[in-house]
């Protein structure tokens, strides 16, 4: 099910999070589309030992995240 996101304005970022171990575990990003543009978009880096942007980097396509 897509999420219902509250509309952002410029600057504003967004919280992404994963279920990791029965905790959901989630870490500030910022939105790469524009204001009313869907679907949303993040850009990350892969941290070494990153406990969440690991867990993301092994994201499939259809797989559930929290928004
Ligand atoms: C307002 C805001 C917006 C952000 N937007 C983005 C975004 O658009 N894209 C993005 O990739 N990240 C963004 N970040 C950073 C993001 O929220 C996470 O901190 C980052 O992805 C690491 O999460 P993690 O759980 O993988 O690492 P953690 O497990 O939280 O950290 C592991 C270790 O890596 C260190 N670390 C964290 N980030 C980096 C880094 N970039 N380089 C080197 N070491 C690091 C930590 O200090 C810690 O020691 C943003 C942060 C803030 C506060």
């Amino acid at each position: 099910m897509a999420a219902e996101v509250t509309p952002f304005k410029a600057g504003q970022f967004g919280k992404f999070a994963l279920d990791i171990n029965g905790e959901v575990v989630g870490r500030p990003y910022s939105f790469v589309n524009a204001p009313g543009e869907m679907p949303l978009e993040f850009y990350f880096i892969e941290v070494p030992g990153g406990l969440l942007t690991q867990r993301m980097a092994m994201l499939k396509v259809g797989d559930p995240v929290w928004v």
